[in-house]
């Protein structure tokens, strides 16, 4: 086949300049890893896929589904998981591909509320085992959704409110704070499931550009 120079060059070109962008985008991208322990149905984690793909630029593998060492259980208010077991649990089961990893459970989780001297938050009856929706340290590689508290009858709503939980936790992973924004993904909940279905479900400008 006979081919002009020019022609053949450009192909070149043009060969090289898609082979840098996909080594590019395969360099910068973070792969974030989806853990369902026990069942969450296939329909929920392919949505959850998709949206902190496009929230966080980035490539979300899905895991197989684990289950929890019982040692992370306490009885004293119903069953309940210890939420920085989870997540330090997480971390440790952790694919070395993959720079984050988001847990996702229908067991209630619980955290030690403390206040900021770190003491238990008083009444300590009430903050000792607190429930939680989620929860993901700021910066971090590892966070835990909890589905158990965002039960609603109307689907759709109960579906948001796991993706709002999951990118919640996700940007604190990415170094996010809470923002003052109330429309913002990443406002603080302040333990009512209403700041929850309040909120947009992505963040707002601010945040986004200071994962950047
Ligand atoms: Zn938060
Ligand atoms: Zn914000």
């Amino acid at each position: 086949m006979l081919i002009n120079k020019p022609i053949q060059v450009f192909f070149i070109m043009l060969t090289m300049a898609i082979f840098n962008f996909s080594c590019h985008e395969a360099n910068t991208r973070n792969i974030i890893a989806l853990q369902p322990i026990g069942y969450t149905p296939q329909t929920t984690l392919n949505i959850l896929k998709n949206n902190i793909e496009k929230q966080y630029q980035s490539t979300v593998i899905i895991l197989p589904s684990i289950t929890l060492p019982d040692s992370f259980i306490n009885y004293k208010k119903g069953k309940r998981y210890a939420a920085s077991s989870v997540i330090r649990h997480l971390k440790e089961v952790m694919p070395d591909t993959v720079q984050y990893i988001a847990g996702i459970t229908n067991e209630d989780i619980y955290t030690t509320k403390q206040d900021k001297w770190g003491n238990i938050k008083k009444p300590e009856s009430t903050y000792k085992i607190w429930g939680i929706l989620g929860l993901g340290y700021k910066p971090g590689k590892s966070c835990i959704i909890s589905t158990a508290r965002l039960y609603s009858d109307n689907e759709s709503k109960y579906l948001e409110r796991i993706i709002k939980i999951t990118l919640h936790e996700i940007g604190h992973n990415h170094g996010l704070d809470h923002c003052h924004d109330k429309k913002c993904l990443m406002t603080d909940a302040v333990e009512r499931i209403s700041t929850v279905d309040n909120a947009e479900n992505h963040l707002c400008s601010k945040c986004y550009n200071s994962i950047k």
